[in-house]
């Protein structure tokens, strides 16, 4: 599977590196560990679950690219509705104005919003450009929409430890992992961090849902302590992925939606990493028969072509914004906002999930991932192996650095992983001492043969 590149390719790829890093400054990274001790990887093509470099070498996207694509690279559908699209209507501003893929879209993503009987159903869907964005649309419609009610005193978000919602300061804000939120913390809003109900930090003994429900009457106490002050609570579904793919309980969001009710508190589901199946089902929120006041996706929605975010949200938030004022409309906008491309992408991608039978293949696929993970928790450094779904996670015992701080190759040991997968044609990027696999959903037998033996022998290598 592996390609050894020529001479020639290489010193290609080197020159791409030298004028790449003359100019470029690239997201989540310390630029300084390149180009030595971060090798900069430039790709010419994608195939299905591979990346292939400029010097030719591949890479099998174990990460699925930041956690956006879902049926592999380049897939032919998508990209031939983006064409398609591209050719008809490229974009054309949102506001006053409306177009097919767009109002097409809305319909298909109400129509498999997760529902919950006795609550009325998401019913209205807002469009920004990228994850950070819904969050920020998210958390200043629920605020508004508390205020249009003449209620003015909800000014405080409940958000959990080791959460991630995104980068910009108001999704910053509602995070809680540290290297991220630590330099920024002067400029951000103070919400209340509920303890996280993640399963791996249950008492000994614990059952994962006796820890989640422990978790909630925490929760509870935090609502009780600040009566009429909380607008929302915003949580990740089942799996707070960038903070270690840590995974909680069905009961904890259960108990959480509840909460939220009797306190008069809206419950923001950011399924923005969760969504489009990764964790077995279509949404995550469904695993609790649950559903949010707002339900944030981005990532997955366009099959990972595309930046596209949508906040879906209930009839009854939508006319609280309704008045002969424009002060109490949502005046909200980005430019890009509905744009006809990433529209069309993800029309193309929700219609392959009823197309291919995507969630039952991909039960077969978890299954063969647990099967070929599982000898590894046998390996003494090897501390949990948990999965839901389409993602699972090997957490290490730290071999060095700052254990539990969940961050991207975080130097020391996870920086070692990534370096020997890299090598190895396998992208891998650990999570702090996490390793993870969260593969497209086209990922076959042979990949994960391949993925199994790069992930085992990357153990074996670095937390000897
Ligand atoms: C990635 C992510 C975001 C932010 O999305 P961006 O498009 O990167 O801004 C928010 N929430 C979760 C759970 C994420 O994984």
């Amino acid at each position: 599977m592996e390609t050894n590149p020529t001479a020639a390719a290489t010193a290609a790829a080197r020159a791409w590196r030298d004028r790449d890093l003359a100019v470029l400054w690239h997201p989540c990274t310390q630029m300084k560990e390149h180009p030595d001790a971060l090798p900069l990887v430039p790709i010419r093509r994608g195939r299905g679950a591979w990346l292939e470099g400029v010097d030719g070498k591949r890479y099998l996207d174990a990460v699925s690219s930041w956690w956006t694509n879902l049926f592999g690279h380049a897939e032919p559908r998508i990209a031939e509705a983006v064409a398609a699209q591209a050719r008809e209507l490229e974009h054309v501003i949102f506001a006053g104005f409306s177009h097919e893929p767009g109002l097409r879209l809305a319909e298909a993503l109400l129509a498999v919003a997760p529902r919950q009987a006795g609550r009325p159903p998401l019913a209205r869907v807002f469009y920004a450009d990228n994850g950070s964005a819904a969050i920020e649309v998210a958390l200043k419609m629920s605020f508004h929409c508390h205020r249009n009610r003449g209620d003015d005193r909800r000014t405080r978000f409940v958000a959990l430890g080791n959460s991630y919602h995104g980068e910009t300061l108001g999704a910053l804000s509602m995070g809680d992992i540290p290297l991220y939120r630590r330099v920024y913390a002067p400029l951000l809003l103070q919400p209340l961090f509920a303890p996280s109900p993640d399963a791996f930090e249950a008492e000994p003994g614990e059952s994962a849902e006796a820890c989640a429900l422990r978790r909630a009457e925490e929760l509870r106490a935090i609502f009780e302590a600040h009566p009429g002050e909380i607008s929302a609570l915003i949580l990740e579904p089942l799996v707070q992925c960038a903070g270690g793919m840590r995974m909680h309980h069905p009961a904890y969001l259960r108990r959480a939606r509840e909460i939220c009710d009797v306190h008069g508190a809206h419950l923001i589901a950011d399924e923005i990493a969760v969504g489009f199946g990764r964790t077995g089902t279509l949404f995550a929120c469904e695993q609790a028969g649950i559903a949010p006041d707002f339900l944030c996706l981005s990532k997955g929605l366009t099959g990972g072509f595309m930046p596209l975010s949508a906040v879906l949200t209930t009839q009854a938030v939508y006319e609280a914004f309704l008045d002969d004022s424009r002060e109490r409309a949502f005046l909200h906008s980005h430019s890009y906002s509905g744009n006809p491309l990433a529209c069309a992408a993800a029309l193309a991608s929700l219609a392959i999930f009823a197309e291919d039978d995507v969630l039952a293949r991909n039960r077969v696929t978890a299954a063969r991932m647990a099967e070929l993970a599982a000898p590894l928790a046998e390996h003494p450094c090897v501390a949990d192996l948990r999965q839901t779904g389409m993602i699972l996670a090997i957490e290490t015992r730290a071999a060095s650095g700052e254990h539990g701080t969940a961050v991207e190759i975080a130097g020391g040991a996870g920086l070692r992983a990534y370096r020997h997968a890299i090598s190895r044609g396998v992208v891998l990027r650990p999570l702090g001492d996490v390793l993870y696999w969260m593969p497209p959903y086209c990922v076959g037998e042979e990949e994960l043969l391949h993925l199994a033996e790069v992930t085992t022998s990357a153990i074996a290598e670095v937390w000897r």
